[in-house]
Parts: C-alpha cells; structure tokens; sequence
C-alpha cells in the first residue's frame, strides 16, 4: 500500500492530485497539503475518490516533519516552489522518506538556480537508504528522458542536443505566465547561457533568437535561455560537444516584459512603500492572472522536445524526439493548461516508478540516470505521448 504526500496546490500541484488519484492501484492513499489549504480543498472536491487535505508551510521544516509522522506517506512530492526544495530536503531526511521535485532550488534572495545545493545531500540520502529524485516535470524531466531514450536505442555518441520548447497556445490575455509568474519572469530575465567543448557560453538575455520549424505546429522564432537540465545532462551524457536550450516568446510577450523590466516592476529587491517592504516582482506575481486559471479559454498546442546530431554505427544521423500538447483538451481532462499538464504527468509517472520500485537507488537522482524505457511507455500510457522523426 502506498502513500503519497503532495505538496503544493497550485496549477501542477491540481493535474498532479489528479492524475495519482487515477491510478489508484499504486496510489493508495494521497495527502494534498499547501499553504492555502482552501486551493486543497478545491482540488479534493473535484476528485472521484476521497484524499486527505491539510493546511503546511513547507519552509517550516518541524511542521512538515510532524505532518509526515502523522501520514506516514512512502514519497514527498514537492510540487510547491523551488524555494521549497530543501527544507523538504530536510524533513525528508529527518523521516526517512522518499523525494520529488519538479525544479531545482535557488535561494529566493537571488534568481540563480543550481543543482549544487541539492547534489549536496547525495551522501545523507545514500546513508538513510532513501532516493530523492530531481526535476521530474517536463523540462526539466521528459527532456532529459528523451536524451537518455536516444542515447541508449538511437546513437553511439550524441554530440549535439537543442532542447526546444514551443508554446503555440493562445490564452486571449494581454499578458500572463503559464507557471508560477514569479519563477517564471526569473528564469527567463536572466543571462541565457550554453555549453559548448566543455565550456558555458554566458549571453545577454534574450539576445539570441532563430527560427525553428515545429512539428505540427509550424515556425516560430526561439530564444536561447539557459534551463536547468543543461546541467545534470552535460553531466549524464557522454561525448556531449554542445547543448542548448530555446523557447518561444511572441512578441507582445516580449513588449510587455520589456516595459516591465524597464520600470523595476521584475526586481527581486524589497523597495520601501508607504512603510512596507515590497519585492516587486511579488507585488506583480499578486496582480497577474493565477496560471491555474488559464485553462478555461487557452487554444492551441505545446511542442517541446530534443533534436539530436550524433554517430550511430559510424554513420552521421540527426533526429527528434518530441511530443504535443493540446491545451484545450487538458483543460476539458483535469482543468488545466498544457504547461502545467505536462508538467503534473511526468511528475505522477516519475512517482509511480518509484513507487513501484522500478526506478530505485540510494542518494539524490536525475531522471536521466535510469532507464527510460518504462518511463516513455507510462508517457503514452498517461497523457504525453511522443514521437520520434529524422531531420
Ligand atoms: P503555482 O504558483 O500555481 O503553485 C504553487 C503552489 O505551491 C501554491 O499552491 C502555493 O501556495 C504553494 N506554496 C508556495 N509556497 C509554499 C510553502 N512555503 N508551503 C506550502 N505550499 C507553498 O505554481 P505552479 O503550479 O505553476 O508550479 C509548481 C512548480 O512546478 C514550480 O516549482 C515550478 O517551477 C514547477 N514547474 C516545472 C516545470 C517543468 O517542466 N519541470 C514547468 C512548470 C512549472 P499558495 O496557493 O498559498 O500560493
């Protein structure tokens, strides 16, 4: 009998509720716990089966380990925020449980995410005999699964990976992030980056761009942005010579971004107003639209995926793996977008095998460090559907 622990009840933290309440035969008991326990509630009264809510801060580490001694859950799900990643580190170890995450950690006072900090508890893992598995979303997590996928049936060596990440849908606002807007406008103002011959490569942000033929989506102008799974898969494949990482922007996106980053309204320095301390980018996280209400009249389809250059049986070969999203009918599925839908599945699956044993190992994990090939079946089985093409 397995239990699962859920933290954070947002725009994923709702796909990935409902997803393991559809497959019940591995989760057997699940607990949906977050800051606002109302958003919990909400998503509990949606479900078919009964779960169990409870209202946690997960930065206070004493209260989320007394909640785990409470529920006794086999795994933690952090589907909260990266800031979250390490206190939940903590109570994890402080219990002996199992880990997820679909993001890796930086300190909320400065907009640099790094797996350094995380890698770090590989050892404490290893010696309480529990697994912690990293960045299991869609990218990072399905991305580095497609690398592992092509490394181990399609090439001897890969050489090159683009990792492309398109967002063709269309939500009808003027402006609004597809996950939380706060993780989002840091990830992307900052420097774009790439590795290249065993180097990094440090760009301006945004300063970069070309066009990429999308597979049933069509072309559309890329940005090179520097994104997490860089790291760990510059690391977990071999013979690497460059990887890079695009996604798309339209251009009244871009406009708006601008104009906001040009007015301070992105900085992540409190300001003093009227007697209060206010980060601005909080401030506008407050005013955007919550991505989890975005679902209800997005149109179009996401394509993300990896195009790959390397030698199989001495022969040059390119080729792609990648998968589409359809956002309306995520939204008539599990009331969501396509971002957090392909976010929340892999998230589900990654805990299923876990669960199941089939994934296993003592220490801090990236997903590209086990075989692929059961978690590409669950992708078709569960939602996310992928195909492979030559280029
Ligand atoms: P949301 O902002 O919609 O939801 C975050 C949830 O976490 C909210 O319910 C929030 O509570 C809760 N939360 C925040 N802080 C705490 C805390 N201290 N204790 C308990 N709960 C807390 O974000 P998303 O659902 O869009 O994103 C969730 C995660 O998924 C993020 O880490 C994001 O980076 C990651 N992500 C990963 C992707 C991938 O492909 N790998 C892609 C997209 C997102 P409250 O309601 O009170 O604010």
């Amino acid at each position: 009998m397995s239990r699962v622990l859920i933290i954070g009840a947002g725009g994923v933290g709702n796909v990935v509720a409902r997803k393991c309440a559809g497959v019940a035969e591995v989760f057997e008991e699940i607990c949906l716990a977050s800051r606002t326990v109302a958003k919990c509630q909400a998503i509990a009264h949606a479900l078919d089966r009964p779960i169990r809510v409870e209202q946690v801060d997960a930065d206070d580490v004493a209260r989320t380990v007394a909640l785990i001694k409470d529920f006794r859950p086999d795994l933690i799900l952090n589907i909260a925020l990266p800031y979250q990643d390490l206190p939940l580190m903590n109570a994890a170890l402080e219990t002996g449980v199992d880990y997820l995450d679909t993001a890796n950690y930086e300190p909320p006072d400065e907009a640099k995410f790094e797996y350094k900090w995380q890698w770090a508890y590989h050892d404490r893992f290893k010696q309480k005999n529990i697994m912690a598995l990293l960045g299991c979303g869609f990218d990072p997590g399905v991305t580095n699964i497609f690398c592992a996928y092509a490394a181990k049936h399609h090439f001897d060596e890969i050489h090159t990976i683009d990792i492309v990440d398109c967002n063709a849908g269309d939500h009808g606002k003027a402006f609004a992030t597809n996950f939380n807007p706060e993780i989002n406008i840091r990830e992307i103002t900052q420097k774009g980056k790439y590795w290249q011959d065993g180097k990094w490569i440090e760009i301006e942000p945004m300063s970069e761009s070309k066009m990429i033929d999308f597979p049933e989506v069509g072309p559309r102008k890329a940005y090179l942005l520097y994104h997490e799974e860089e790291e760990s898969l510059v690391k977990h494949i071999k013979g690497l010579k460059r990887i890079r990482f695009w996604m798309t922007f339209g251009d009244e996106y871009l406009t708006h971004l601008r104009v906001l980053q040009n007015v301070g309204m992105t900085g992540i320095e409190p300001v003093e107003f009227e007697g209060h301390q206010i980060v601005p980018l909080k401030f506008l996280k407050a005013l955007l639209p919550d991505p989890g209400s975005l679902g209800a009249t997005y149109q179009g389809k996401t394509c993300i995926g990896c195009q790959f250059e390397g030698v199989k049986n001495g022969q040059t070969k390119k080729m792609m793996i990648y998968n589409i999203c359809d956002h309306a009918e995520c939204y008539r599925e599990v009331g969501a977008n396509a971002v957090s839908y392909t976010t929340g599945v892999p998230a589900m699956i990654g805990a299923k095998l876990m669960l199941e044993n089939i994934w296993r190992g003592d220490g801090v994990f990236n997903v590209e460090q086990f075989d692929p090939d059961p978690f590409m079946q669950d992708l078709n089985q569960y939602g996310l559907p992928w195909k492979e093409i030559p280029l």
